[in-house]
């Protein structure tokens, strides 16, 4: 099973603006994929499809074979996870624990089992030794990983990342690029970091006015004139 198949899918904004003109992509297990693009060209359209903020005008949107439809909602937002490029608007609890433990404990996922999450997804962004902290006593990169955490919590199936490089110092983004690097997750990075796409990702999809221009390794594609 892939992790994200789109097929043909289209989208226009109630006031009529065509954002999405028959978009086709699949993603196998374990890809990492950059999503390149210039403003305006649907990214942020196509991104909020895949956990069914929008759901497909036309067209169909499946993650790990379920499709995204009002029905399975609850079930495709475990399965993708979200990464915003402000982590400020995906941490709001008193400590770090709490934020990352804030998601499973919703769904029901309580003692032990939440303590042995919550601690492994803190160990995968190297921030356990910062449970206990207020998320706001942290740097901007370290709150990006903990924002990270408390989507890798969930064991998504994909994390897609809201460019992910953002605003970051030069060792806070290799510190990122190492933990990205080292997840056995499906990822998907909307970005207009070049270098960050070709240090991180082997292939490459570059959306344009609403559809796949390119779609191949991030080399050939940057190599491009
Ligand atoms: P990107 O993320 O690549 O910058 P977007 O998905 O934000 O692109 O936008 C794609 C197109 O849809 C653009 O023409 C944009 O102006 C338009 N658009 C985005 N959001 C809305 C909205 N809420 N209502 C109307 N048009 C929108
Ligand atoms: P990004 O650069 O992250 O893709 P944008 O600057 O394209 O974001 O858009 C930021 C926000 O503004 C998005 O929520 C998008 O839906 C909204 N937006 C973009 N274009 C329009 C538009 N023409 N009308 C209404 N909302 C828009």
């Amino acid at each position: 099973v892939n992790s994200l198949e789109v097929r043909e899918l289209a989208y226009a904004y109630p006031d009529g603006t065509q954002a999405l003109f028959g978009v086709d992509l699949t993603i196998g297990r374990g890809e990492r994929v950059a999503l390149l693009g210039p403003n305006g060209a649907g990214k942020t359209t196509l991104v909020m499809h895949l956990n069914g903020i929008l759901t497909a005008g036309h067209g169909l949107v499946r993650v790990a074979g379920t499709e995204v439809r009002p029905g399975t909602l609850k079930e495709i937002r475990q399965r993708v996870g979200l990464v915003f490029q402000d982590p400020d608007d995906q941490l709001f609890m008193p400590t770090v624990r709490d934020d990352v433990a804030f998601g499973p404990a919703n769904m029901g996922v309580k003692g032990e089992e939440l303590e042995r999450r919550v601690k492994n997804a803190l160990d995968r962004v190297g921030m356990a030794d910062r449970a206990d902290r207020p998320p706001h006593h942290l740097s901007f990169g370290q709150r990006r990983r903990v924002a990270v955490a408390t989507v890798l919590v969930m064991e998504p199936e994909i994390l897609v990342l809201d460019e992910p490089s953002s605003n970051l110092d030069p060792a806070a983004r290799r510190e990122l690029a190492e933990i990205l690097r080292s997840l056995d997750v499906t990822v998907l990075m909307v970005t207009h970091d070049l270098p960050y796409a070709l240090e991180l990702c082997e292939r490459s999809l570059i959306l344009s006015g609403g559809v796949i221009a390119a779609d191949g390794p991030t080399r050939s594609l940057l190599a491009d004139p």
